[in-house]
């Protein structure tokens, strides 16, 4: 069957497709193999089929080859592993004393890499997976004999560069570093990834080394400059995607409406996922649905066996996600490879590199978040000369929505940068007393990154460095800084059962007060848990199974004082401005909530201390005046809040969860009405200084959504948010849109753009329930 025949049979009533768009097939020529890759390599790839290269792939082996920094930024499966390998095999035929480092995001992806490599008959090739999971002497045969050490990021950082001198032999043979999948290293995560980079490099130059840097990307924005802020050098891209590809038709969804008293509501979708799933797969249909969640990956699966009840398909569909053993997702890789699985809901441990390909037609559950998964999630359907087949159902929210009725932010618009900041002086401290310890830190480590310098001062009056004659910076501490690379706060909270001890889940310190306080309902999986107490000092919540008839939201205040204003657009009646702030809330106390309608049984107070946040934000204030007669005003500013927080993942790369809001009629500092969005990591992440650069695009996006709803008064495609501390309440749909119309048009006019060193700092409390 055709794509459209195929959009014919899925489409419903009510719902269905808002827009159908044609990508183009692509038809490719090989590239001769470069001079410089020996008969052994070209011989022992086209053992596996691999009788040519793509021009893509031989111009970034041949720029890593000649010593220049490489990204190679196209789309799935492109073959961009050949890029990194054509260099470091070359190296292993010739016998060199060249070794390389390679590192992929996850342990599983390091393995899967592994095993491709080792189908290659290369002679002089020895590789090694060394992750958290490799026995001691193990280790110590890859540091003295490997010359492909496959790693991840977190070992590097854990254990390799800690134990640098154990690992000298390696350090001072690299030759190649290969970062595969490196768009996932972007916000705080991306800073710390790209110091421990930093951090590898400089040891390596210590030993007598200077690695080339070769990284593999999904498509992205200007991935040359991304692979430079993590390296800290200069780099090159190949970005033009020479490999064939049969075309594909996509179809953004909207799921059916029903009413109800009324008011129009969504149907869900995950169950508009799961029947579609199920129409695909009785047809013979290879499909991979991708789901935001494992549990929701789950449900899909089960619900489209369910809908096709006795036919024999059903027993060809399955759900595939990350906490599976892993010889069980291998057999499943395999079966769907194979044509043995029709259907496949997954979450995005699918998207990353592991091989899956021969798909007809791909689902997602909702957009992704972000245009690059977007297209990597797309890209996984197409079988040879068939035409492949894409559908993205909107969920209920603004982004979603957004989107199906603007398919120019998708089709039209390039993918996004992956940006990280790694000057963020709160990753930054931790980084600096490691790369200290590991050797003492020269002037010229500090240069690449602006401000290092103060913060290293700083950690000398902290008594952690000690400046000596010579400019160097010497690590002085007792400890070893604890320093992870993954998650925002300083350790995390362990979600254990009371009458056993067994550890559920661990928790964010900084969600912890809002999803574990005591008499909280707290969902892991699917189950659900009443919390009997949390214990911050030891970091542990105490659960037991639970399934009342109620479940718990928690109500906190926050308080938003700013510290510096960096930057001002002021345009009459409208200023908008970016500046370091530092939020204050407190989780006071939550109300149960009967289900399935949501009726308040009662509200209990809590008495959990005040968390602090200082961070990076953007705010917008409106004169009341020129508001004459706007019905109320903290509605009107608190929805348009929450609608400009979901949309902001529309311009940075981020989620709604990175980023919190708090809106009020009249704010102690500015003296105005004032909304502010904020990055919720310590020292910012980049996405409110995004929002601030391109806040015409995100606002006018803001204003479109909310209008382009067909509720009433509100709903959570619009205005409403999952995450509101104040039980989304007042909220003014007609509110918002006057508000952002007004201070849309103050674009129009007049423009003063200032930038200031500093701003005083005001102390009085100002307590509005905040959003985060
Ligand atoms: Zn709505
Ligand atoms: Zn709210």
């Amino acid at each position: 069957m055709s794509a459209d025949q195929l959009i014919a049979a899925l489409d419903s009533e009510d719902g269905g497709v808002r827009h159908l768009r044609r990508l183009p097939a692509r038809a490719s020529v090989r590239a001769a193999w470069p001079e410089w890759v020996p008969d052994e390599v070209r011989k022992a790839l086209g053992d596996t089929g691999i009788t040519l290269p793509w021009p893509h792939q031989a111009e970034a082996a041949t720029h890593a080859f000649e010593g220049r920094d490489t990204v190679i930024a196209t789309g799935t499966a492109s073959g961009k592993s050949l890029a990194y390998l054509l260099p470091l095999l070359t190296e292993a035929a010739a016998d060199g004393p060249g070794r390389t480092l390679y590192l992929a995001p996850t342990k599983a992806l390091a393995a899967d890499q592994a095993r491709a490599v080792a189908e290659f008959d290369v002679p002089g090739l020895i590789p090694a997976i060394v992750d958290g999971d490799t026995p001691f002497e193990h280790r110590q045969w890859a540091q003295r004999f490997a010359n492909l050490v496959l790693s991840n990021p977190d070992l590097l950082h854990h254990s390799l560069l800690p134990r640098h001198r154990m690992w000298r032999s390696l350090l001072k043979d690299l030759k190649y570093v290969v970062v595969d999948e490196c768009h996932v290293y972007r916000g705080v995560f991306g800073a710390h990834v790209a110091l421990t980079l930093r951090r590898l490099l400089r040891l390596a130059a210590h030993y007598g080394a200077s690695p080339v840097v070769i990284a593999a990307s999904a498509t992205a924005a200007d991935p040359a400059a991304s692979l430079s802020v993590l390296t800290g050098r200069p780099a090159t891209a190949v970005t033009v995607d020479s490999s064939p590809s049969p075309g594909a038709t996509v179809a953004l969804w909207e799921p059916v409406t029903y009413e109800v008293e009324g008011e129009p509501q969504q149907a869900s979708t995950l169950s508009e996922t799961a029947r579609m799933l199920a129409q695909l797969v009785r047809r013979g249909v290879r499909t991979l649905a991708f789901v935001p969640s494992r549990r929701g990956a789950e449900i899909v699966a089960a619900e489209a066996k369910s809908r096709l009840g006795a036919d024999p398909s059903a027993g060809r569909i399955a759900a595939y996600r990350a906490g599976y053993l892993r010889e069980h997702r291998r057999d499943l890789e395999a079966d769907l490879r194979e044509g043995r699985l029709l259907g496949v809901a997954t979450t995005n441990a699918l998207e990353l590199g592991i091989d899956v390909t021969g798909l007809d037609a791909v689902l997602l559950c909702g957009y992704p978040g972000r245009l690059a998964s977007f297209w990597q999630q797309i890209g996984r359907a197409g079988r040879g000369d068939t035409e492949a087949l894409a559908v993205m159902l909107a969920k209920d929210d603004p982004l979603d929505t957004f989107l199906v009725h603007h398919p120019e932010a998708i089709f039209d618009r390039p993918v996004e940068a992956s940006v990280c900041d790694p000057s963020n002086p709160y990753v930054l401290a931790g980084h600096l007393c490691l790369a200290a310890e590991e050797l003492p830190l020269k002037e010229s480590d500090l240069a690449s990154i602006p401000g290092s310098r103060a913060v290293a001062d700083e950690l000398c009056e902290q008594k952690l460095l000690r400046k000596r004659a010579g400019g160097r910076y010497y690590w002085i501490g007792s400890e070893r800084p604890e320093v992870t690379l993954r998650g925002s706060g300083p350790m995390g909270v362990d979600i254990a059962e009371t009458s056993t001890g067994r550890l559920i889940g661990t928790i964010d310190a900084a969600a912890s007060h809002r999803l574990v306080h005591r008499g909280a309902i707290y969902l892991h999986q699917g189950e659900s848990y009443l919390v009997d107490d949390l214990d911050l000092e030891e970091g542990l919540a105490l659960v037991h199974a639970a399934k009342p008839p109620w479940t718990t939201s928690s109500q906190e205040i926050t308080h938003l004082e700013i510290l510096a204003e960096r930057e001002r657009l002021e345009m009459g009646d409208v200023t908008l401005s970016l500046g370091e702030v530092e939020v204050t809330s407190c989780v006071i106390s939550y109300q149960r909530r009967r289900l399935p309608s949501g009726e308040v049984i009662d509200t209990q107070q809590l008495d959990l201390p005040p968390q602090t946040l200082r961070t990076v934000a953007v705010w917008w204030t409106v004169d009341p005046e020129s508001l004459d007669g706007l019905k109320d005003l903290a509605g009107s500013l608190h929805a348009a809040e929450h609608a400009s927080i979901g949309l902001l993942p529309l311009i940075a790369t981020c989620d709604r969860w990175d980023i919190g809001g708090l809106s009020t009629a009249a704010h102690m500092d500015t003296e105005l009405p004032t909304v502010f969005v904020y990055d919720g990591h310590p020292g910012g992440a980049g996405f409110a200084e995004q929002a601030f650069r391109k806040w015409t695009d995100w606002l006018g996006a803001t204003r479109e959504a909310i209008a382009g709803c067909d509720c009433t008064s509100g709903c959570p495609s619009c205005i409403q948010s999952p995450k509101c501390g104040n039980g989304n309440e007042p909220l003014s749909k007609p509110g918002a849109l006057t508000l952002l119309k007004k201070v849309l048009a103050a674009a129009e006019g007049p423009v003063t753009a200032k930038s200031f060193a500093d701003k005083p700092v005001k102390e009085e409390d100002d307590l509005w329930p905040g959003d985060f």
